[in-house]
């Protein structure tokens, strides 16, 4: 039984999600095999890309100084990524198995910590295949990537995550986003990086992608140093450093790893124990970052909370009225912004 394109969106939408668009294969025929939804489901006719908002309000005690674990638990790894969407897609891809069509549900996991295994077949890729999301919206033409990669939308800004089904049903592909329709280039991502992961239009470091006759581009992000901030390795953004490592003297704007070495640096120092002692009881290498990746249920968790590529960006975007969601409160940003020094006082 034919199925159409308003009727999943209607379902989608009544299962909670906020987002749902449409890809057709051949949109993905640039894309590399490692990539391509089709290495994963060779009969796909269409993506459906789905999305859920990220709350406002979930960065407000990490943009204020006093609050992290609400954004790690509710809007990042602990329910959003791995509850909040994930169900509602489940059903919708019932939904579309019902008709008769087969519905892959996709989870945007860390492609850098991908599965490496060998093709079980000639000329098979390897496992594990990773669609790059944010791509993928594009061309389900739900938005477009901003300056600093992260992918915007008209309703929400940068505050979404996205999954995805892969399915056998085709249908028309939704209309793409005009490119730079949302980013304005303002600049506001990259002056609000903690560890200057962003590089400015000026450097013009880039990259360039194009989808059926339009042409995306947006900075090539320095993703190590945006890893150090995020995930625990940058004392300007975590107090929690500032308590347990004394005499830290670490830039985390001046380093150079690659995205791999910087998880592996954070999360030993974020998760791992260390011996119990008078001077760090806790038995923990930095305690609060232990316990938001726990209380996130385990998964991972955010300390920069998206300063500058999340935060100053929907701010702005707010303001100049770019999107549609506002707040009868007015900017986000309401008080001049923290900081912390990236040296911490010995004791
Ligand atoms: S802050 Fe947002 S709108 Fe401004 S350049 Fe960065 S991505 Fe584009
Ligand atoms: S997550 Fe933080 S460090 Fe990474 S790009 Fe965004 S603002 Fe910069």
């Amino acid at each position: 039984m034919k199925i159409s394109k308003a009727k999943i969106r209607e379902k989608g939408y009544e299962l909670g999600l906020d987002l749902v668009g449409f890809a057709n294969i051949e949109r993905f025929k640039n894309a590399p095999v490692e990539m391509h939804p089709a290495s994963i489901f060779p009969e796909a006719k269409t993506v459906i890309v789905v999305g859920k908002r990220i709350l406002r309000g979930g960065w407000r005690g990490i943009e204020e100084g006093t609050n992290w674990i609400s954004y790690t638990y509710f809007d990042y790894h602990g329910l959003l990524n791995t509850l909040f969407i994930p169900e509602p897609l489940y059903h919708l891809a019932c939904f579309i198995e019902d008709h008769g069509y087969e519905a892959v549900p996709y989870y945007p996991g860390v492609p850098e910590a991908k599965l490496e295994g060998i093709p079980y077949r000639e000329n098979q890729v390897a496992p594990d295949v990773h669609l790059a999301i944010r791509i993928v919206a594009v061309c389900a033409g739900l938005g477009e990537i901003g300056w600093s990669k992260v992918f915007l939308t008209k309703k929400f800004g940068p505050r979404q995550r996205l999954h995805a089904i892969i399915t056998d049903l085709e249908l028309e592909p939704d209309e793409l986003s005009q490119p730079g329709s949302i980013c304005t280039r303002c600049m506001r991502c990259v002056e609000g990086c903690p560890s200057k992961a962003i590089p400015h239009i000026k450097e013009n470091k880039k990259i360039q992608i194009k989808i059926d006759d339009k042409v995306y581009e947006w900075a090539d992000i320095h993703t190590g140093r945006c890893t150090l901030s995020y995930h625990g390795a940058d004392s300007r953004v975590s107090p929690f450093i500032h308590k347990d490592f004394p005499g830290w003297n670490i830039d985390a704007s001046k380093q150079d790893f690659s995205e791999e070495a910087a998880y592996k640096f954070c999360w030993t120092l974020s998760t791992s124990t260390w011996r119990k002692t008078n001077q760090f009881p806790s038995g923990y290498i930095i305690e609060g970052h232990r316990m938001l990746q726990k209380w996130g249920e385990g998964g991972s968790y955010g300390i920069c909370g998206s300063r500058g590529c999340m935060r100053s960006c929907f701010d702005w975007l707010e303001k100049i009225g770019k999107i549609e969601q506002i707040f009868k409160s007015g900017r986000f940003i309401k008080r001049k912004r923290w900081l912390l020094s990236h040296r911490v006082k010995s004791k």
